[in-house]
């Protein structure tokens, strides 16, 4: 059995427990982050540590923990845990008052609610899905519009990923105005003519922190990088699609709404980054 921290304390994943008042349960009132670990180290903790405090800061919510306790916390879990391979979930919401109301209660009288969690995936960089990449179909994006802060809304998105699902495919990508925002829980990139092409950071999509990672050592190796919007039929034209997220790293898209990419098979660029992100991360992995 799993031993997870919840409010200052280790617990096993039955004994753990959050008040049906909290507003994270009634009103989506809460932010998260996903890291993945391999070889028992954290990757990009930094990174995911920053984010949480711009998501926390973008709704006005305490942090329940200084990034110090924060890696203590998740170093433990991953030992308590034994985890070589997997990923730890963060969850933080604005706290269990008394009663539900959509008023935010005081910060002093109601402290928020921290839950960390790990998820053992043995083998999680070794993924035999990105030898022969995921297929896609494009859905509306019908979300809010402050998608850069990592909340927990999550209902559109497992939607998003139960109609790829009944299409046949593996994951949707979201349109809006004509161009496409980002995958349900990724970023999503095109290659034309060896340039990486992907949307520009903005309210619209959640800044990934594998994204940031992923462009630098892009860029470190030379390759051309466009920040701009493109449409599914840009991507389907394109030589390669791939997405990044924390537990995916770098993933080859292979086939858009039923049309293949390229060949239909992984092209070069995608799975190259693939290697360089997981060799320079495990690299600086602490
Ligand atoms: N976009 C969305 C909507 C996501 O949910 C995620 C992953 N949580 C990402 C992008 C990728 O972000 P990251 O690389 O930080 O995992």
């Amino acid at each position: 059995m799993r031993t997870v921290y919840v409010n200052g304390e280790y617990l096993p994943e039955n004994e753990a427990k959050v008040s049906i008042f909290d507003r994270g349960f009634l009103m989506a009132d809460g932010v998260y982050e996903v890291t993945s670990v391999l070889d028992g180290k954290l990757i990009d903790f930094d990174g995911h540590a920053v984010r949480l405090s711009r998501s926390l800061d973008a709704l006005d919510m305490a942090s329940p923990v200084t990034k110090d306790e924060l890696l203590a916390i998740n170093r433990e879990l991953v030992t308590l845990n034994d985890i070589t391979d997997g990923m730890i979930y963060l969850q933080v919401t604005r706290g269990a008052p008394n009663d539900r109301d959509f008023a935010f209660p005081d910060p002093d009288e109601t402290p928020s609610t921290i839950v960390l969690f790990t998820q053992d995936k043995p083998g999680l960089a070794d993924n035999p899905v990105a030898l022969k990449g995921i297929k896609v179909i494009s859905i509306d994006d019908i979300r809010w519009g402050r998608r850069d802060i990592k909340t927990v809304q999550l209902l559109y998105p497992s939607m998003g990923k139960m109609m790829a699902k009944a299409a046949g495919a593996d994951d949707a990508w979201m349109v809006e105005d004509g161009f496409v925002t980002e995958g349900t829980s990724n970023n999503a990139y095109i290659v034309k003519n060896g340039k990486i092409i992907t949307r520009e950071l903005s309210t619209d999509i959640l800044h990934g922190i594998t994204r940031a990672a992923v462009l630098r050592f892009a860029k470190e190796s030379q390759m051309v990088v466009e920040e701009r919007n493109f449409t599914i039929q840009e991507a389907q034209e394109a030589d390669e699609a791939f997405i990044t997220s924390a537990s995916t790293f770098v993933m080859p898209v292979v086939e858009i709404d039923g049309e293949k990419i390229g060949k239909g098979t992984p092209g070069r660029v995608a799975p190259r980054l693939r290697e360089i992100y997981l060799e320079e991360s495990r690299k600086v992995a602490i």
